[in-house]
């Protein structure tokens, strides 16, 4: 029992909730602890029974379900109180979350006493809590669900950005703006964890010659309790104070200080809280300076060298890396690290250059960059990417790291992602697999055997499940694309036409991601004709939804997306591409959900996994991607369409092949096979669907992924050991 294991702050929480009971009629006093734990929102009925409390409040409340009860009308309440429908519903989620913080915790080598405690710079666990960027969150929010759902005694460490990662709003010429909107701490579903004289808990973290103030919040996602640091203390000046505003913000020394905040300051906060964790789990290298708070804790207890006491720290840490791009991994002048590191090497006893070598390449040379993946690597125990082929690619791009070393000998293994089914998975198909796949399965999906039962899913039945959520998506984005084309300016004709146009009944293209260039927008567009024949036809249309943020400084990102604008107006575009404003995670669950065929055109070998294609797979999308990430793991030759995944220096080339590629296996394969009807049934496609979930959905589930994570990596196996 996890919430037993941290007890500090578990009080405070549920005070916070016992406070919002306080205002809330007697029978619907269950409603705040429901609204203090996460469960919910991955329970069926959690979300209903939120909006039913308001629809219209819901949506304005950005589905934060302490702020609806705070804003939603006194009359509406008393109404409520008094539903014995509603009042059935809200004791099944209350009942349900007390027994699910009553369930015994899994057997196994963390254990109640001594968790994992998992480091991450973002956590994508709900929208109403807005600590996220994109596919890294949803990575860490979906491990904490799994590990939750399996009994995985873990703790998580993250950082409570008051103004989150940046919102998305195009012009009319597809030039992105960015602005940050405040989070309301009062109203956020977490608490200040306080001491026993009642005041916050605070840790110090040396940040250069300074030290920083942190006070800790605390959110259950179900049994696992997400701690957040906070910066935001009057003992702090401005600038530090600034350290937890924004997520990946540009400044590189903010985001250096960002780095000791989460890496010292996670480990003194689960010091704190009195959590002494058996392994420590970083989620991308931002979290690595972990290790010296380790190394301090452990010289100060054991009496150790300096030498004895990082070994002993490195013993418990392992390293998850995430990016193939270089410019994903954070560098920094050596000096400037030397200065951001000072204080800590002190309380450590050692010099700061030994602290620093670490992150070097190769530790010996001068004027070269620190490096916070190399530091990780040295620093941990064991390491490994997130699909197979992104642990091949990591060998192969760090193994100057181990002089000497074939790059296949490299010590980096890999744990391929997955995603969370209950998070992303549409209602209409949770319900058929209800209906279909063995008792428990959800429990026990990572079991292949569990989606054999798919071959039993009646075409009708199917296709109906696959209708209805492309008819959501549908009416969500036609609603949607009508304001925001409004917002930019658009001529009325054009502001209309996507929502005329777009029917639940057309092949529906999904392409949603960070916006990089190497994910390549670029190649949907670069044959207007053979696109606009594929679209426009008007037998077999086919509409297209786009959307995803660039970062605010790639400007070769954004041009990527005006260039994709400058063609809106174009008759076979205007009613049936939709370019959706500020992807998020609601907008990725309505798509993944509703999308048909969903796609990826990375530049190989650049794509780490790429888990929005696990998501739409689960929902009975089908993938047409490039070969790389977790793709050459699934596909078979018939649960989807592959275009090859060489590595070639010659980019144009390469461009043109895969667009060819694209559009002959949009055209020629896609659209026969989705309106070819028998009886009404697209009976080649719904095969397809079938094959992709008995093969997609038991692999990458974030079960699988929690169990790979908790038997090979918490272990501590050997063969996986990193060498110095
Ligand atoms: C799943 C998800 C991602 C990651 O998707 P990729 O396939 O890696 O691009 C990014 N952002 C959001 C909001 C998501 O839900």
């Amino acid at each position: 029992m996890i919430e037993l294991l941290v007890k500090t702050g578990a009080l405070d929480l549920a005070a916070a909730a016992d406070s919002l009971a306080a205002r809330l009629p007697e029978p619907l006093k269950p409603l705040a602890a429901i609204a203090y734990n996460y469960l919910w929102s991955w329970t069926p009925g959690g979300h209903e029974l939120f909006a039913d409390l308001d629809q219209q409040r819901w949506a304005l409340c950005a589905r934060n379900p302490v702020r609806i009860l705070h804003e939603v009308s006194q009359p509406r309440l008393g109404h409520l109180a008094v539903d014995p429908g509603f009042l059935n519903r809200m004791r099944k989620l209350a009942d349900g979350l007390a027994e699910e913080l009553q369930r015994p915790v899994m057997g196994g080598s963390v254990t109640a006493a001594r968790p994992a405690a998992f480091l991450c710079a973002e956590y994508a666990v709900h929208p109403s809590l807005p600590v996220y960027s994109g596919g890294l969150g949803v990575l860490a929010g979906d491990i904490l669900k799994a590990a939750s759902d399996m009994g995985l005694p873990l703790v998580a460490v993250g950082m409570m950005y008051r103004h989150g990662y940046f919102r998305q709003r195009t012009d009319a010429t597809g030039w992105q703006h960015e602005y940050w909107v405040d989070t309301d701490p009062d109203l956020v579903p977490g608490a200040l964890v306080t001491g026993e004289d009642g005041h916050p808990l605070t840790v110090r973290v040396p940040v250069g010659d300074r030290e920083v103030v942190c006070q800790i919040w605390r959110v259950a996602v179900g049994r696992v309790p997400l701690l957040l640091l906070d910066t935001n203390r009057p003992e702090n000046n401005h600038s530090d104070r600034f350290i937890t505003s924004r997520l990946y913000v540009g400044d590189p020394e903010i985001r250096l200080d960002q780095y000791s905040v989460l890496g010292i300051g996670g480990i003194r906060a689960l010091e704190t809280l009195g959590v002494n964790p058996e392994v420590v789990h970083l989620n991308e290298g931002h979290a690595a300076f972990a290790v010296l708070e380790l190394a301090r804790a452990e010289r100060d207890r054991n009496g150790l060298s300096f030498a004895e006491a990082f070994e002993a720290a490195r013993s418990a840490v392992v390293f998850t890396t995430h990016t193939p791009v270089p410019a994903g991994n954070d560098t920094y002048p050596a000096a400037q690290v030397a200065n951001q590191l000072a204080g800590i090497a002190a309380q450590l006893g050692t010099g700061v250059e030994e602290l620093v070598a670490r992150g070097l390449t190769h530790p010996r040379a001068s004027g070269e960059p620190f490096g916070m993946t190399q530091f990780a690597l040295r620093t941990s125990r064991c390491a490994n990417g997130v699909a197979v082929r992104h642990g091949k690619v990591a060998r192969e791009m760090w193994r100057e790291l181990w002089p000497g070393v074939e790059s296949d000998d490299v010590p980096i293994g890999s744990v391929t992602n997955g995603a969370h089914i209950p998070t992303w998975l549409g209602e209409p198909m949770w319900a058929l697999f209800d209906r279909y796949l063995p008792n428990g399965w959800l429990r026990d999906c990572a079991n292949p055997k569990v989606w054999e039962a798919v071959e039993r899913i009646p075409d009708e039945e199917l296709w109906a499940a696959r209708h209805r959520q492309r008819a959501a998506l549908v009416r969500m984005v036609a609603d949607r694309s009508a304001t925001e084309r409004l917002n930019r300016g658009e001529p009325r004709s054009y502001m209309h036409a996507a929502a005329d146009t777009l029917s639940p009944d057309v092949l529906t293209v999904g392409f949603a991601r960070r916006l990089a260039t190497y994910k390549r927008l670029n190649l949907l567009l670069c044959d207007l004709d053979r696109m606009r024949a594929i679209m426009g036809n008007t037998e077999r249309p086919v509409q297209l939804l786009i959307a995803g943020k660039a970062h605010p400084n790639d400007a070769p990102a954004k041009a990527l997306l005006a260039g994709l604008f400058e063609h809106r107006y174009l008759p076979e575009f205007a009613g049936r591409l939709v370019f959706l404003d500020d992807y998020d995670m609601n907008l990725a669950a309505a798509m993944v959900r509703g999308c048909d065929v969903w796609v990826n055109l990375p530049r190989p070998p650049l794509e780490a996994s790429g888990t929005s294609g696990m998501k739409s797979s689960f929902n009975g999308g089908l993938q047409l991607s490039v070969l790389d990430g977790w793709w050459p793991e699934c596909y078979d030759g018939a649960n989807g369409w592959a275009i090859s995944g060489e590595i070639d220096a010659d980019h144009d080339g390469q461009d043109g092949r895969h667009a060819d590629a694209f559009y002959e296996l949009l055209s020629q394969h896609a659209v026969p096979s989705y309106y070819e009807r028998e009886d009404g049934l697209p009976r080649r496609w719904l095969g397809m669907v079938r094959r992709s979930l008995m093969t997609a959905a038991p692999r990458f589930s974030a079960t699988r992924m929690v169990a790979d994570y908790a038997t090979r990596i918490y272990t501590g196996a050997v063969a996986e050991r990193l060498p110095l």
